[in-house]
């Protein structure tokens, strides 16, 4: 089985952490290709070395102390080089590293350098061939990355290589400068390699076991989720669970490639497996129970809305005039909602309310702020009856009063809107209802 296993930076933050990744990469010989990020956080009071890259960027800039971060930086490596007692020294590039910088490389190319000696000094570590991500993954000028050209490159790269370790994070544009995806990117691109290799499997290798059926900070000790489809997880991940960069997914997506999250610190669990299609049943009728605070509504009434012909459309379109994207529309016979990020709404808040009334002279405008959505979502959720029933009846017992309901046609996924203050306690009484006590 061919396999593109990518490490994270936490997995990569020590060389405790750069042994138990040896220790996975040696038990399959399947793992031939490998991306790694920066290394992470050791501790919740460390820095990420891309962090400290941005800030010897700003450093090198505003003639601060570059050379003091620079100095952090390299010791991070250095201790790892020492902690495996390799005989390996990145003093060189270093300073390559800091010359390039004086003389107006770029903050990406700052930013991409932690990805850029990490995979360095894995592939020194694990005897296997270093391959530059510059010359596998191809930006266009609008910083999106060419799907075309970055499968050709990485075709041509890999081609009669066995074993290869490769940063994430970052690639070149047609001029070879380089660029990097937003942050988290090196997902993306351990799920390009994988797409362009056609691998069997895509690995993505973390510090939790998986996605969970809900925020942990929110529920205690919530179940791992062990399979999802790639549209349950759009759904989950839309509304901010965020283990993977929401990029990721498409890539291997379209090339059928199951994505694996497993654990680097406990190998042995299992993990959740995201797949196209799974006849797999769910554990629980629900597969995820998310959400996010901070939206806000508009309320529109108008008489006869109904039979208003171009209505909704020239509503939009005020939306649209001023840039500005909605979440929801739930309608009522002469009601319509617009549900939009508050923040969003913010910046322009009395040119849509003109807008609005001067498009469609409605006889009653509301605003209401402070709105969360929790979205309830599960293939298994298709063919049951009474979820619905039992979501609603979870929140009646805690009192919760629901502002919106949205389920769409697809029937696994429910949209709930309550108070902020009702967001935690609304989706614990979901979890309860659905997972604990089913389990
Ligand atoms: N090192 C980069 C970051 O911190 C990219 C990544 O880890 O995927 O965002």
């Amino acid at each position: 089985m061919l396999k593109v296993a990518k490490f994270g930076g936490s997995s990569c933050a020590s060389a405790e952490q750069f042994q138990k990744v040896k220790n996975i990469i040696m038990q399959d010989r399947g793992r031939r290709y490998i991306i790694v990020s920066a290394p992470g956080k050791r501790n919740a009071k460390d820095t990420k070395v891309t962090d400290l890259l941005y800030k010897l960027y700003d450093a090198v800039e505003q003639d601060g102390d570059a050379e003091g971060i620079l100095k952090k930086i390299q010791k991070r490596y250095q201790d790892i080089i020492d902690g495996l007692g390799l005989d390996f020294s990145l003093s060189e590039d270093f300073q390559n590293i800091f010359d390039n910088l004086k003389s107006g490389a770029g903050k990406d190319y700052a930013a991409s350098r932690g990805e850029y000696l990490n995979a360095k000094l894995m592939a020194a570590y694990l005897g296997f061939q270093f391959i530059d991500a510059v010359n596998c993954i191809e930006f266009n000028d609008d910083r999106s990355c060419n799907f075309k050209e970055t499968e050709d490159k990485i075709k041509k790269q890999l081609e009669g290589v066995d074993y290869a370790v490769i940063p994430g994070f970052y690639g070149a544009d047609q001029n070879g400068h380089t660029i990097t995806f937003t942050r988290g990117g090196s997902d993306v691109t351990g799920s390009l390699i994988a797409a362009g290799i056609n691998a069997d499997l895509y690995e993505n290798w973390t510090d939790v076991s998986g996605f969970l059926v809900a925020d942990p900070r929110i529920v205690k000790n919530p179940e791992v989720i062990d399979y999802i489809t790639y549209k349950e997880l759009r759904e989950l991940s839309y509304m901010g669970a965020g283990v993977l960069h929401e990029d990721a997914i498409f890539p291997v997506r379209k090339e059928g490639i199951p994505i694996q999250i497993k654990n680097t610190n406990r190998p042995e669990d299992h993990g959740t497996m995201i797949v196209a299609n799974t006849l797999k049943k769910p554990r629980f009728t629900i597969t995820g129970v998310t959400g996010k605070k901070d939206f806000c509504s508009i309320n529109i009434e108008k008489a006869m809305m109904n039979s208003e012909i171009g209505f909704g459309r020239k509503v939009l379109s005020v939306l649209e005039d001023c840039g500005i994207s909605f979440e929801h529309l739930p309608s009522g016979i002469d009601t319509m909602t617009l549900v939009i990020h508050q923040e969003e709404l913010e910046k322009y808040e009395q040119k849509v309310l003109q807008g609005i009334q001067r498009a469609v002279n409605p006889d009653l405008i509301e605003l209401e702020s402070d709105i969360a959505l929790i979205a309830v979502v599960g293939r298994g959720m298709k063919s049951s009856r009474g979820v619905a029933g039992r979501v609603f009846s979870a929140l009646a017992h805690e009192y919760i009063n629901i502002k919106m309901i949205d389920q769409g046609s697809s029937e696994y996924n429910i949209i709930i809107g309550v108070r902020n203050e009702d967001f935690e306690n609304a989706i614990r009484a979901i979890y309860n209802m659905f997972v604990l006590s089913a389990s």
